[in-house]
């Protein structure tokens, strides 16, 4: 019996592996029915894989699948990362190293899903034969993985540099002659599944994951009292009633990884860094200021996500600018702030590594307090600045003090989290004000009405009761209170951005206007 083409799809993830044994393609596990499958399948999970029964493979599973490899290799290369902490390393630590330090961008990417899904794949095809966990429920998770690892690589063969990857983490830097080969005639073989077999075939999976949906911070918003009803879309929390930017979720944050500028931004930043630091030695304010403005812009634009929703909108994202560079212009002027921004380089070049019995790498944790106290002080010195040169009250969502203080250290405490051991972690979170009360709580679909965005004409989800609302995709504060406009060209019912009354309807152009009686 062949299977579909979406089953056979989702075995190819393992073909290497499959080539190595010397087995079948269209076969699950890579063995057709005969009287040697079975024991070969369980004979292979037990040496290979330390699996012998249904549970064994259970917590194999979950770990491929949601950790595995990838998870040991970012870990390794936060470490590494770190100054000092080379001598510490053991040689089988240390060859890791090298593969996860040259291989850094593909490893904060990707990781070594390939790797993993290739793994966890052919372990899933054994175990069904070996009877650790029945055929159906074996092929819908080859098939979830599968439609992950089409999201995170775009062709076979980058699928194949990934898995390659994994397996030099795996083998400490050493090459393998036979898997070399092996990817070779799969790239090339025009019967190979991976020339017969799209990388694009559409498996039929979509994958929602439960947890972002239903998993938030608590939040009352200080501006009208109403609580946070559903999860919010970056870790910037705008209300769903008011639109007020009402918190910010650190988890959240973390979720996703720290969002680098890339290319162009960095590109800018080193073209603008003399002039900056000229300004500062000259004296020149405006030049300076300047200069840090456009920086920010640049900076928002490329990381949309490590900035306010409403930051996608120019208008807020000239005012945002602006306020970050006002900070970073009472700071680069002021002689106790710098004397501040030296102690805390000095702090931070005392850093070192120590070894856990996980054989992780942790921060010691007397050098790391001592550099968070250099931050703590330089953090109370600039918001002091802050406050009496009306930094604070740029801001242009008009937060509280407190708020810009979490919001401004949240960075700081995101890159720094993973070298830390648990208590100092703990206790770093909780003196920064990181630490939220989460609230459990279902999409809440029954209290939303739809609505369209008159400024982008994206799909608006409308708390009951809501008054204005940020729409995730243009960063515009909508009023969802008063009437709709409907458009006389195309029909569309249209919520316009606050204060707006003449706008073009963003599906035909039309003029539209609102007209004052009707919004009563
Ligand atoms: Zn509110
Ligand atoms: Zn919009
Ligand atoms: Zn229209």
């Amino acid at each position: 019996m062949a299977y579909p083409e979406h089953q056979r799809w989702a075995l190819a993830l393992s073909a290497v592996i499959t080539e190595l044994n010397g087995g079948h393609h269209d076969a699950l596990g890579g063995w057709g029915e005969n009287e040697h499958t079975r024991a070969w399948c369980k004979n292979h999970l037990a040496k290979f894989y330390g699996i012998a029964s249904q549970a064994d493979l259970a917590s194999m599973a979950k770990w491929l699948y949601q950790e595995g490899h990838t998870k040991d290799a970012r870990a390794l290369l936060s470490s590494a990362a770190q100054a000092g902490a080379s001598e510490e390393r053991d040689a089988e630590t240390d060859a890791r190293a090298r593969v996860v330090l040259d291989n850094r961008e593909e490893i904060e990417k990707r990781g070594v899903l390939a790797w993993d899904t290739a793994r966890l794949v052919a372990v899933l095809g054994w175990s069904a034969w070996a009877g650790y966990i029945g055929e159906i429920p074996a092929w819908e998770v080859m098939l979830m993985a599968g439609a992950r690892a089409q999201q995170t690589y775009d062709s076979w063969e980058s699928f194949a540099r990934g898995y390659e990857l994994g397996r030099l983490f795996w083998a400490e830097g050493a090459p393998h002659e036979p898997t070399a080969r092996a990817i070779e005639k799969l790239t090339t073989d025009p019967a190979s599944p991976w020339k017969t077999l799209a990388w694009n075939f559409d498996l039929g999976v979509k994958i929602l994951d439960p947890n972002a949906k239903t998993r938030f911070k608590k939040t009352t918003c200080a501006a009208c009292g109403a609580a946070k009803s559903r999860p919010s879309a970056t870790a910037y929390v705008y209300c769903d009633f008011c639109g007020a930017l009402a918190d910010y979720d650190f988890q959240r944050a973390c979720a996703t990884p720290i969002a680098r500028p890339g290319p162009v931004y960095e590109a800018l930043a080193a073209a603008l860094a003399p002039k900056i630091e000229a300004a500062r030695a000259s004296g020149d304010r405006e030049a300076f200021r300047a200069a840090q403005i456009e920086l920010f812009d640049a900076f928002a634009r490329a990381c949309p996500d490590a900035t306010p929703l409403r930051a996608r909108d120019e208008a807020y994202r000239a005012k945002y600018a602006a306020y970050l560079a006002e900070g970073a212009l009472v700071t680069a002027f002021d002689d106790r702030a710098r004397e501040l921004d030296a102690a805390m380089r000095d702090a931070m070049s005392k850093l070192r590594g120590e070894k856990l019995d996980t054989g992780e790498i942790r921060l010691n944790p007397n050098a790391w307090r001592a550099l968070f106290e250099a931050v703590l002080a330089r953090e109370a010195h600039a918001a002091a600045l802050f406050e009496s040169a009306g930094v604070y009250a740029m801001q242009p969502d008009g937060a509280s003090a407190a708020l810009q203080k979490r919001m401004s250290m949240s960075m700081f405490a995101q890159g720094w989290l993973p070298m830390l051991d648990e208590t100092t972690a703990k206790d770093m979170l909780t003196r920064l004000g990181l630490v939220g009360d989460f609230v459990e709580g279902t999409s809440g679909k029954e209290e939303i009405a739809k609505g369209s965005c008159g400024a982008c004409g994206a799909e608006l989800a409308v708390a009951r009761g809501a008054r204005r609302m940020i729409c995730e995709q243009c960063g515009r504060k909508i009023d969802v209170e008063g009437a709709r406009v409907t458009c006389s060209g195309c029909g569309a019912s249209l919520s316009p951005a606050e204060g707006v009354d003449a706008f073009a309807c963003p599906y035909c152009k039309i003029e539209l206007r609102r007209v004052a009686a009707i919004r009563a």
